[in-house]
Protein backbone atom coordinates (compact mmCIF):
# COMPACT_ATOMS: atom_id res chain seq x y z
CA UNK A 1 0.00 0.00 0.00
CA UNK A 2 3.08 2.27 0.15
CA UNK A 3 4.45 4.82 2.68
CA UNK A 4 2.09 7.03 4.01
CA UNK A 5 3.12 10.81 3.60
CA UNK A 6 5.04 12.43 5.92
CA UNK A 7 2.81 14.78 7.25
CA UNK A 8 0.64 11.67 8.78
CA UNK A 9 3.76 9.98 10.28
CA UNK A 10 2.76 10.92 13.65
CA UNK A 11 -0.77 10.42 13.41
CA UNK A 12 -2.60 7.38 14.91
CA UNK A 13 -3.09 4.64 12.01
CA UNK A 14 -4.56 1.97 14.62
CA UNK A 15 -6.24 1.75 17.88
CA UNK A 16 -7.27 -1.34 18.99
CA UNK A 17 -8.86 -0.87 22.65
CA UNK A 18 -6.09 0.77 24.84
CA UNK A 19 -3.61 -0.05 22.41
CA UNK A 20 -2.31 2.72 19.41
CA UNK A 21 0.12 2.70 16.87
CA UNK A 22 1.14 5.89 14.80
CA UNK A 23 1.67 5.51 11.49
CA UNK A 24 5.95 5.98 12.13
CA UNK A 25 5.32 2.68 14.53
CA UNK A 26 3.28 0.86 11.97
CA UNK A 27 5.68 1.42 9.28
CA UNK A 28 8.44 0.62 11.98
CA UNK A 29 6.57 -2.28 12.89
CA UNK A 30 5.71 -3.63 9.23
CA UNK A 31 8.76 -2.70 8.36
CA UNK A 32 10.68 -5.29 10.76
CA UNK A 33 8.44 -8.05 10.19
CA UNK A 34 8.78 -7.74 6.66
CA UNK A 35 12.53 -8.27 7.14
CA UNK A 36 11.73 -11.07 9.12
CA UNK A 37 9.37 -12.62 6.43
CA UNK A 38 12.13 -11.78 3.73
CA UNK A 39 11.70 -14.41 0.75
CA UNK A 40 8.81 -16.23 1.99
CA UNK A 41 6.38 -17.43 -0.71
CA UNK A 42 3.06 -16.74 1.10
CA UNK A 43 2.09 -16.40 4.98
CA UNK A 44 -0.70 -17.81 6.55
CA UNK A 45 -1.78 -15.03 9.00
CA UNK A 46 -3.95 -15.82 12.38
CA UNK A 47 -6.05 -13.08 12.23
CA UNK A 48 -7.59 -12.62 15.32
CA UNK A 49 -9.40 -8.82 15.77
CA UNK A 50 -5.93 -7.68 17.10
CA UNK A 51 -2.90 -5.13 16.32
CA UNK A 52 -0.75 -8.10 15.59
CA UNK A 53 -3.22 -8.86 12.48
CA UNK A 54 -3.11 -5.54 11.32
CA UNK A 55 0.42 -5.40 11.76
CA UNK A 56 1.08 -8.64 9.89
CA UNK A 57 -0.98 -8.16 6.58
CA UNK A 58 0.92 -4.74 6.43
CA UNK A 59 4.03 -6.52 7.08
CA UNK A 60 3.54 -9.02 3.78
CA UNK A 61 2.39 -6.07 1.92
CA UNK A 62 5.83 -4.12 2.52
CA UNK A 63 7.46 -7.46 2.10
CA UNK A 64 5.40 -8.29 -1.53
CA UNK A 65 4.57 -11.54 0.07
CA UNK A 66 0.99 -12.80 -0.38
CA UNK A 67 -0.91 -13.20 3.02
CA UNK A 68 -3.85 -15.80 3.53
CA UNK A 69 -5.49 -14.72 6.39
CA UNK A 70 -7.38 -17.49 8.43
CA UNK A 71 -10.63 -17.56 10.60
CA UNK A 72 -9.50 -18.09 14.01
CA UNK A 73 -12.52 -19.41 14.68
CA UNK A 74 -12.58 -21.90 11.36
CA UNK A 75 -12.91 -25.38 12.43
CA UNK A 76 -9.54 -28.10 11.86
CA UNK A 77 -11.50 -29.87 8.81
CA UNK A 78 -12.00 -26.28 7.22
CA UNK A 79 -7.98 -24.35 8.59
CA UNK A 80 -6.89 -28.19 6.92
CA UNK A 81 -8.63 -27.46 3.89
CA UNK A 82 -7.40 -24.03 3.37
CA UNK A 83 -3.44 -24.83 4.57
CA UNK A 84 -3.21 -27.37 2.45
CA UNK A 85 -4.49 -25.47 -0.33
CA UNK A 86 -2.54 -22.23 0.52
CA UNK A 87 0.56 -23.69 1.31
CA UNK A 88 2.11 -21.05 3.30
CA UNK A 89 5.75 -21.43 4.34
CA UNK A 90 5.36 -19.75 7.68
CA UNK A 91 2.07 -18.50 10.17
CA UNK A 92 2.32 -14.88 11.62
CA UNK A 93 0.60 -14.72 14.94
CA UNK A 94 0.00 -12.29 17.78
CA UNK A 95 2.07 -13.82 20.15
CA UNK A 96 0.84 -16.44 22.85
CA UNK A 97 -1.76 -17.01 20.24
CA UNK A 98 -2.61 -20.47 20.94
CA UNK A 99 -2.54 -22.30 17.71
CA UNK A 100 -4.14 -25.57 16.89
CA UNK A 101 -2.77 -28.55 15.86
CA UNK A 102 -3.20 -28.73 12.62
CA UNK A 103 -0.64 -26.16 12.00
CA UNK A 104 1.68 -29.23 13.07
CA UNK A 105 5.29 -28.41 11.97
CA UNK A 106 4.61 -25.05 9.80
CA UNK A 107 6.67 -22.26 11.43
CA UNK A 108 5.76 -19.62 13.23
CA UNK A 109 6.59 -15.77 13.27
CA UNK A 110 5.16 -14.16 16.57
CA UNK A 111 4.11 -10.74 15.15
CA UNK A 112 6.02 -8.23 17.29
CA UNK A 113 4.19 -4.36 17.12
CA UNK A 114 6.49 -2.80 18.92
CA UNK A 115 9.55 -3.32 16.93
CA UNK A 116 11.33 -0.86 15.05
CA UNK A 117 12.51 -1.38 11.56
CA UNK A 118 13.37 0.41 8.28
CA UNK A 119 10.39 0.10 5.14
CA UNK A 120 11.97 -1.83 2.66
CA UNK A 121 11.99 -0.81 -1.44
CA UNK A 122 9.15 -2.17 -3.00
CA UNK A 123 9.77 -5.30 -5.40
CA UNK A 124 6.57 -6.35 -5.49
CA UNK A 125 4.15 -5.14 -9.33
CA UNK A 126 0.76 -4.46 -9.06
CA UNK A 127 -0.45 -7.54 -10.88
CA UNK A 128 1.31 -10.06 -7.95
CA UNK A 129 -1.16 -11.25 -5.52
CA UNK A 130 -1.69 -9.49 -2.27
CA UNK A 131 -4.25 -11.80 -0.51
CA UNK A 132 -5.54 -14.82 -0.84
CA UNK A 133 -9.05 -14.11 1.10
CA UNK A 134 -10.84 -17.33 1.25
CA UNK A 135 -14.44 -16.75 0.09
CA UNK A 136 -17.68 -16.87 2.66
CA UNK A 137 -18.89 -20.58 2.12
CA UNK A 138 -22.13 -19.82 2.02
CA UNK A 139 -23.03 -21.29 -1.29
CA UNK A 140 -20.50 -24.11 -0.68
CA UNK A 141 -16.48 -24.76 0.28
CA UNK A 142 -14.38 -21.71 0.35
CA UNK A 143 -12.63 -20.97 -2.64
CA UNK A 144 -8.96 -19.14 -2.31
CA UNK A 145 -9.65 -15.42 -4.14
CA UNK A 146 -6.38 -14.37 -5.62
CA UNK A 147 -6.59 -10.53 -5.19
CA UNK A 148 -3.44 -8.73 -6.87
CA UNK A 149 -2.25 -5.36 -5.30
CA UNK A 150 -4.00 -3.45 -8.36
CA UNK A 151 -7.47 -4.70 -6.80
CA UNK A 152 -6.93 -3.68 -3.09
CA UNK A 153 -5.49 -0.36 -4.47
CA UNK A 154 -8.23 0.47 -7.19
CA UNK A 155 -11.52 -0.65 -4.91
CA UNK A 156 -10.12 1.70 -2.22
CA UNK A 157 -9.67 4.67 -4.54
CA UNK A 158 -13.02 3.99 -5.84
CA UNK A 159 -14.80 4.13 -2.23
CA UNK A 160 -12.41 7.13 -1.50
CA UNK A 161 -14.66 8.84 -4.21
CA UNK A 162 -17.66 7.50 -3.75
CA UNK A 163 -18.12 8.23 0.25
CA UNK A 164 -15.47 11.22 0.34
CA UNK A 165 -13.24 9.32 2.27
CA UNK A 166 -9.87 11.40 3.80
CA UNK A 167 -7.37 11.29 5.66
CA UNK A 168 -9.73 13.13 8.10
CA UNK A 169 -11.93 10.38 8.88
CA UNK A 170 -12.28 7.94 12.19
CA UNK A 171 -13.52 4.75 11.33
CA UNK A 172 -14.94 2.38 13.82
CA UNK A 173 -15.56 -1.10 13.11
CA UNK A 174 -16.09 -4.51 15.19
CA UNK A 175 -15.67 -6.74 12.40
CA UNK A 176 -13.46 -10.19 11.86
CA UNK A 177 -10.11 -10.01 9.95
CA UNK A 178 -9.69 -12.39 8.21
CA UNK A 179 -12.49 -11.67 5.09
CA UNK A 180 -12.04 -8.29 2.72
CA UNK A 181 -14.77 -6.08 4.66
CA UNK A 182 -13.26 -5.66 8.31
CA UNK A 183 -9.22 -6.08 6.41
CA UNK A 184 -9.44 -4.27 3.35
CA UNK A 185 -12.09 -1.72 3.59
CA UNK A 186 -12.08 -1.75 7.69
CA UNK A 187 -8.12 -1.38 8.18
CA UNK A 188 -5.97 -1.01 4.80
CA UNK A 189 -8.78 1.27 3.66
CA UNK A 190 -8.30 3.96 6.74
CA UNK A 191 -4.27 3.37 6.01
CA UNK A 192 -4.90 4.18 2.54
CA UNK A 193 -5.98 7.05 2.90
CA UNK A 194 -3.67 8.49 6.03
CA UNK A 195 -7.12 8.45 8.30
CA UNK A 196 -7.52 5.95 11.21
CA UNK A 197 -9.10 3.10 12.67
CA UNK A 198 -10.93 2.12 15.72
CA UNK A 199 -10.77 -1.56 15.87
CA UNK A 200 -13.81 -3.08 18.88
CA UNK A 201 -12.43 -6.17 19.10
CA UNK A 202 -15.60 -7.50 19.56
CA UNK A 203 -18.55 -5.15 18.18
CA UNK A 204 -21.18 -3.98 20.65
CA UNK A 205 -23.34 -0.99 20.14
CA UNK A 206 -21.57 0.66 23.04
CA UNK A 207 -18.36 0.74 21.79
CA UNK A 208 -20.46 2.40 18.52
CA UNK A 209 -21.78 5.17 20.89
CA UNK A 210 -17.98 5.25 22.84
CA UNK A 211 -16.12 5.92 19.47
CA UNK A 212 -18.17 7.85 17.95
CA UNK A 213 -18.59 10.12 21.48
CA UNK A 214 -15.14 10.63 20.68
CA UNK A 215 -14.26 11.29 17.15
CA UNK A 216 -15.28 8.81 14.95
CA UNK A 217 -16.40 9.82 11.70
CA UNK A 218 -17.38 6.47 10.04
CA UNK A 219 -18.66 3.15 10.75
CA UNK A 220 -18.64 -0.27 9.19
CA UNK A 221 -20.92 -3.19 9.90
CA UNK A 222 -22.64 -6.11 8.53
CA UNK A 223 -26.05 -6.16 8.52
CA UNK A 224 -26.56 -8.32 11.88
CA UNK A 225 -24.47 -5.42 13.57
CA UNK A 226 -27.18 -3.04 12.20
CA UNK A 227 -29.96 -5.29 13.43
CA UNK A 228 -28.62 -5.38 16.95
CA UNK A 229 -28.29 -1.45 16.70
CA UNK A 230 -32.07 -1.25 15.36
CA UNK A 231 -32.93 -3.42 18.57
CA UNK A 232 -31.51 -1.77 21.00
CA UNK A 233 -32.48 1.98 19.95
CA UNK A 234 -35.78 2.44 20.96
CA UNK A 235 -34.38 2.20 24.82
CA UNK A 236 -30.63 3.47 24.43
CA UNK A 237 -30.97 7.54 23.46
CA UNK A 238 -27.53 7.93 23.97
CA UNK A 239 -27.33 5.23 20.92
CA UNK A 240 -29.26 7.40 18.53
CA UNK A 241 -27.96 10.31 19.71
CA UNK A 242 -23.56 9.26 18.69
CA UNK A 243 -25.29 7.30 15.48
CA UNK A 244 -27.05 10.44 14.31
CA UNK A 245 -23.42 12.18 14.58
CA UNK A 246 -21.62 9.74 12.37
CA UNK A 247 -20.67 10.90 8.92
CA UNK A 248 -21.41 7.94 7.55
CA UNK A 249 -23.04 4.03 8.41
CA UNK A 250 -21.89 1.10 6.34
CA UNK A 251 -23.62 -1.58 5.81
CA UNK A 252 -22.32 -4.46 3.73
CA UNK A 253 -21.69 -8.22 3.41
CA UNK A 254 -25.04 -9.55 2.92
CA UNK A 255 -28.58 -7.43 2.45
CA UNK A 256 -29.54 -4.93 5.15
CA UNK A 257 -33.55 -5.94 5.91
CA UNK A 258 -35.51 -2.87 4.76
CA UNK A 259 -37.34 -2.83 8.36
CA UNK A 260 -33.84 -2.39 10.13
CA UNK A 261 -32.67 0.12 7.54
CA UNK A 262 -36.10 2.25 8.65
CA UNK A 263 -35.80 1.33 11.97
CA UNK A 264 -32.71 2.89 12.48
CA UNK A 265 -33.74 6.00 10.04
CA UNK A 266 -36.61 6.99 12.04
CA UNK A 267 -34.60 6.90 15.72
CA UNK A 268 -31.38 8.68 14.59
CA UNK A 269 -32.64 10.37 10.90
CA UNK A 270 -29.43 9.12 9.54
CA UNK A 271 -29.91 6.34 6.93
CA UNK A 272 -26.96 3.22 6.30
CA UNK A 273 -25.43 3.31 3.13
CA UNK A 274 -25.20 -0.50 1.11
CA UNK A 275 -22.76 -0.85 -0.62
CA UNK A 276 -21.94 -4.28 -2.71
CA UNK A 277 -19.10 -6.75 -2.81
CA UNK A 278 -17.37 -9.72 -3.17
CA UNK A 279 -14.12 -11.81 -1.90
CA UNK A 280 -13.55 -11.97 -6.04
CA UNK A 281 -14.55 -8.75 -6.76
CA UNK A 282 -14.06 -6.40 -4.15
CA UNK A 283 -16.33 -3.39 -4.39
CA UNK A 284 -18.41 -3.36 -7.22
CA UNK A 285 -21.72 -0.77 -5.78
CA UNK A 286 -22.27 1.70 -3.54
CA UNK A 287 -24.81 4.23 -2.67
CA UNK A 288 -22.82 7.21 -2.79
CA UNK A 289 -22.20 9.76 0.34
CA UNK A 290 -23.90 12.61 -1.54
CA UNK A 291 -26.66 10.42 -3.22
CA UNK A 292 -29.62 8.99 -1.71
CA UNK A 293 -29.87 6.10 0.30
CA UNK A 294 -32.45 4.11 -0.33
CA UNK A 295 -33.89 1.19 1.51
CA UNK A 296 -33.11 -2.10 -0.23
CA UNK A 297 -30.66 -0.23 -2.87
CA UNK A 298 -26.83 -0.59 -2.94
CA UNK A 299 -25.96 2.22 -5.32
CA UNK A 300 -24.75 2.42 -8.60
CA UNK A 301 -21.33 1.07 -10.22
CA UNK A 302 -17.80 2.16 -8.28
CA UNK A 303 -15.85 4.26 -10.60
CA UNK A 304 -14.23 1.98 -12.76
CA UNK A 305 -16.18 -0.79 -12.45
CA UNK A 306 -18.54 -1.82 -15.32
CA UNK A 307 -21.53 -3.98 -14.47
CA UNK A 308 -24.76 -5.33 -16.39
CA UNK A 309 -27.74 -7.32 -16.07
CA UNK A 310 -27.58 -10.72 -18.31
CA UNK A 311 -30.59 -12.52 -18.67
CA UNK A 312 -29.63 -16.76 -18.99
CA UNK A 313 -29.54 -16.80 -22.28
CA UNK A 314 -27.13 -14.46 -22.33
CA UNK A 315 -29.33 -11.39 -23.28
CA UNK A 316 -28.20 -8.69 -21.56
CA UNK A 317 -30.88 -6.67 -19.94
CA UNK A 318 -30.97 -2.68 -20.75
CA UNK A 319 -33.84 -1.79 -19.60
CA UNK A 320 -33.78 0.29 -16.18
CA UNK A 321 -37.40 -0.65 -15.19
CA UNK A 322 -36.59 -1.95 -11.66
CA UNK A 323 -38.47 -5.28 -12.73
CA UNK A 324 -35.98 -7.20 -15.14
CA UNK A 325 -34.18 -9.57 -13.52
CA UNK A 326 -30.66 -10.30 -14.03
CA UNK A 327 -27.64 -11.73 -13.03
CA UNK A 328 -24.66 -9.17 -12.25
CA UNK A 329 -21.60 -9.50 -14.06
CA UNK A 330 -18.83 -7.17 -13.57
CA UNK A 331 -15.30 -5.78 -14.87
CA UNK A 332 -12.71 -4.20 -13.78
CA UNK A 333 -9.34 -3.41 -11.92
CA UNK A 334 -11.16 -4.55 -8.52
CA UNK A 335 -10.84 -8.35 -9.63
CA UNK A 336 -9.32 -11.09 -8.49
CA UNK A 337 -6.92 -13.02 -10.57
CA UNK A 338 -8.77 -16.64 -10.34
CA UNK A 339 -9.52 -18.98 -7.52
CA UNK A 340 -6.47 -20.85 -6.33
CA UNK A 341 -5.45 -24.18 -7.37
CA UNK A 342 -9.19 -24.15 -9.04
CA UNK A 343 -8.71 -23.67 -12.91
CA UNK A 344 -12.06 -25.00 -13.33
CA UNK A 345 -13.64 -22.82 -11.00
CA UNK A 346 -11.88 -19.91 -12.45
CA UNK A 347 -13.19 -20.59 -16.05
CA UNK A 348 -16.69 -21.46 -15.23
CA UNK A 349 -16.87 -17.65 -13.18
CA UNK A 350 -16.11 -15.92 -16.46
CA UNK A 351 -17.89 -15.83 -19.49
CA UNK A 352 -16.70 -16.65 -22.81
CA UNK A 353 -15.91 -11.96 -23.39
CA UNK A 354 -14.24 -11.30 -19.96
CA UNK A 355 -17.09 -10.45 -17.46
CA UNK A 356 -17.09 -12.33 -14.27
CA UNK A 357 -20.54 -13.80 -13.01
CA UNK A 358 -21.23 -12.95 -9.77
CA UNK A 359 -24.24 -15.11 -9.12
CA UNK A 360 -26.08 -12.32 -7.88
CA UNK A 361 -29.93 -11.59 -9.06
CA UNK A 362 -30.79 -7.95 -9.70
CA UNK A 363 -32.66 -5.46 -11.01
CA UNK A 364 -31.73 -1.51 -11.97
CA UNK A 365 -34.29 1.28 -11.13
CA UNK A 366 -34.55 4.01 -13.72
CA UNK A 367 -32.27 6.28 -11.81
CA UNK A 368 -29.77 3.32 -12.30
CA UNK A 369 -29.58 2.16 -8.17
CA UNK A 370 -28.85 -1.47 -8.52
CA UNK A 371 -31.44 -3.56 -6.13
CA UNK A 372 -29.78 -7.21 -5.34
CA UNK A 373 -32.89 -9.55 -5.70
CA UNK A 374 -30.59 -12.53 -4.25
CA UNK A 375 -28.30 -15.37 -5.14
CA UNK A 376 -29.13 -17.60 -8.26
CA UNK A 377 -28.15 -20.49 -6.27
CA UNK A 378 -30.96 -20.21 -3.21
CA UNK A 379 -32.87 -16.93 -3.37
CA UNK A 380 -34.57 -17.25 -7.00
CA UNK A 381 -37.61 -19.31 -6.34
CA UNK A 382 -39.53 -20.60 -9.29
CA UNK A 383 -43.30 -21.36 -8.55
CA UNK A 384 -46.43 -21.32 -10.40
CA UNK A 385 -44.44 -20.03 -13.74
CA UNK A 386 -43.09 -16.94 -11.71
CA UNK A 387 -39.31 -16.25 -10.66
CA UNK A 388 -39.79 -15.02 -7.49
CA UNK A 389 -36.98 -13.49 -5.10
CA UNK A 390 -36.50 -14.32 -1.48
CA UNK A 391 -35.27 -10.81 -0.33
CA UNK A 392 -38.60 -8.91 -0.60
CA UNK A 393 -40.61 -11.64 1.06
CA UNK A 394 -37.94 -11.89 3.56
CA UNK A 395 -38.23 -8.22 3.97
CA UNK A 396 -41.88 -8.34 4.04
CA UNK A 397 -41.79 -10.67 6.95
CA UNK A 398 -39.67 -8.48 8.89
CA UNK A 399 -41.88 -5.62 9.07
CA UNK A 400 -44.48 -8.27 11.20
CA UNK A 401 -44.43 -7.14 14.69
CA UNK A 402 -44.38 -11.34 15.85
CA UNK A 403 -41.10 -11.97 13.15
CA UNK A 404 -37.35 -11.58 14.98
CA UNK A 405 -35.47 -13.46 11.94
CA UNK A 406 -36.80 -14.55 8.73
CA UNK A 407 -35.17 -16.49 5.58
CA UNK A 408 -36.97 -18.13 2.74
CA UNK A 409 -36.49 -20.93 0.14
CA UNK A 410 -38.16 -22.68 -2.07
CA UNK A 411 -38.42 -26.58 -2.09
CA UNK A 412 -39.97 -28.53 -4.55
CA UNK A 413 -43.42 -29.35 -5.14
CA UNK A 414 -45.46 -31.12 -7.36
CA UNK A 415 -48.20 -28.74 -8.72
CA UNK A 416 -46.10 -25.25 -8.18
CA UNK A 417 -43.06 -26.42 -9.50
CA UNK A 418 -41.43 -25.06 -6.19
CA UNK A 419 -42.67 -24.11 -3.31
CA UNK A 420 -41.97 -20.97 -0.92
CA UNK A 421 -40.90 -21.94 2.33
CA UNK A 422 -40.64 -19.28 5.51
CA UNK A 423 -38.12 -19.75 7.76
CA UNK A 424 -39.06 -17.71 10.60
CA UNK A 425 -37.71 -17.18 14.44
CA UNK A 426 -40.49 -15.69 16.50
CA UNK A 427 -40.20 -12.56 18.54
CA UNK A 428 -41.60 -14.31 21.34
CA UNK A 429 -41.32 -18.04 20.86
CA UNK A 430 -43.88 -18.92 23.31
CA UNK A 431 -46.23 -16.58 21.15
CA UNK A 432 -44.94 -17.44 17.36
CA UNK A 433 -47.44 -15.84 14.50
CA UNK A 434 -49.52 -18.72 12.80
CA UNK A 435 -48.50 -19.42 9.53
CA UNK A 436 -52.08 -18.26 8.14
CA UNK A 437 -51.31 -14.90 9.48
CA UNK A 438 -47.92 -14.30 7.96
CA UNK A 439 -49.03 -15.46 4.71
CA UNK A 440 -51.47 -12.83 4.62
CA UNK A 441 -49.24 -10.29 6.04
CA UNK A 442 -47.01 -11.23 3.02
CA UNK A 443 -49.83 -11.31 0.32
CA UNK A 444 -51.11 -7.88 1.29
CA UNK A 445 -47.78 -6.25 1.10
CA UNK A 446 -46.53 -8.33 -2.22
CA UNK A 447 -48.69 -10.08 -4.23
CA UNK A 448 -50.51 -13.12 -3.55
CA UNK A 449 -48.24 -15.76 -5.49
CA UNK A 450 -45.99 -14.32 -3.22
CA UNK A 451 -46.98 -15.66 0.02
CA UNK A 452 -45.29 -18.66 1.67
CA UNK A 453 -47.30 -22.25 1.67
CA UNK A 454 -45.18 -23.40 4.54
CA UNK A 455 -44.05 -21.52 7.56
CA UNK A 456 -41.12 -23.61 10.05
CA UNK A 457 -39.98 -22.01 13.22
CA UNK A 458 -36.31 -22.14 14.61
CA UNK A 459 -35.05 -20.82 17.41
CA UNK A 460 -32.38 -19.24 15.42
CA UNK A 461 -31.14 -19.01 11.90
CA UNK A 462 -28.29 -21.09 10.83
CA UNK A 463 -25.09 -18.23 10.27
CA UNK A 464 -21.67 -18.07 9.39
CA UNK A 465 -19.05 -15.98 11.25
CA UNK A 466 -19.99 -12.84 8.83
CA UNK A 467 -23.35 -13.18 10.22
CA UNK A 468 -24.72 -14.72 6.51
CA UNK A 469 -27.67 -17.16 6.27
CA UNK A 470 -26.78 -20.19 5.63
CA UNK A 471 -29.37 -21.03 2.82
CA UNK A 472 -27.88 -24.61 2.78
CA UNK A 473 -28.19 -25.58 6.28
CA UNK A 474 -31.30 -24.83 6.55
CA UNK A 475 -32.77 -27.95 4.58
CA UNK A 476 -31.02 -30.24 7.33
CA UNK A 477 -32.47 -28.16 9.95
P1 LIG B 1 -19.27 -18.39 -1.11
O1 LIG B 1 -18.86 -17.66 -2.35
O2 LIG B 1 -18.15 -19.18 -0.53
O3 LIG B 1 -20.52 -19.16 -1.25
P2 LIG B 1 -20.10 -15.79 -0.14
O4 LIG B 1 -20.54 -15.54 -1.55
O5 LIG B 1 -21.05 -15.45 0.96
O6 LIG B 1 -19.61 -17.30 0.03
P3 LIG B 1 -18.43 -13.49 0.08
O7 LIG B 1 -17.49 -13.27 -1.02
O8 LIG B 1 -18.03 -13.15 1.45
O9 LIG B 1 -18.74 -15.02 0.12
O10 LIG B 1 -19.79 -12.74 -0.15
C1 LIG B 1 -20.18 -12.15 -1.37
C2 LIG B 1 -21.67 -12.21 -1.50
O11 LIG B 1 -22.30 -11.49 -0.43
C3 LIG B 1 -22.19 -11.54 -2.75
O12 LIG B 1 -22.10 -12.39 -3.87
C4 LIG B 1 -23.63 -11.21 -2.36
O13 LIG B 1 -24.46 -12.35 -2.52
C5 LIG B 1 -23.52 -10.92 -0.88
N1 LIG B 1 -23.52 -9.47 -0.60
C6 LIG B 1 -22.48 -8.67 -0.29
N2 LIG B 1 -22.88 -7.41 -0.07
C7 LIG B 1 -24.23 -7.40 -0.24
C8 LIG B 1 -25.25 -6.39 -0.14
N3 LIG B 1 -24.97 -5.13 0.20
N4 LIG B 1 -26.53 -6.77 -0.40
C9 LIG B 1 -26.83 -8.05 -0.72
N5 LIG B 1 -25.92 -9.03 -0.82
C10 LIG B 1 -24.63 -8.71 -0.58
MG1 LIG C 1 -19.64 -16.10 -3.35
Amino acid sequence: MGVPPDEVWGRVALRFGPRTLTYGELAGAAGALAARIGEAGRVAVWATPELETAVAVTGALLAGVAAVPLNPKSGEKELAHILSDSAPSLVLAAPGADLPPVFGELPRIDVDARAAGPVPAQRAADGDPALIVYTSGTTGPPKGAVLPRRALATTLDALADAWQWTGDDVLVQGLPLFHVHGLVLGVLGPLRRGGSVRHLGRFSPEGVVRELNDGATMMFGVPTMYHRIAEALPDDPELAKALARARLLVSGSAALPVHDHERIAAATGRRVIERYGMTETLMNTSVRADGEARAGTVGVPLPGVLLRLVEEDGTEITAYDGESVGEIQVRGPNLFTEYLNRPDATAAAFTADGWFRTGDMAVREPDGYVRIVGRKATDLIKSGGYKIGAGEIENALLEHAGVREAAVTGEPDADLGERIVAWIVPADPQAPPAAEELADHVARRLAPHKRPRVVRYLEALPRNDMGKIMKRALADV
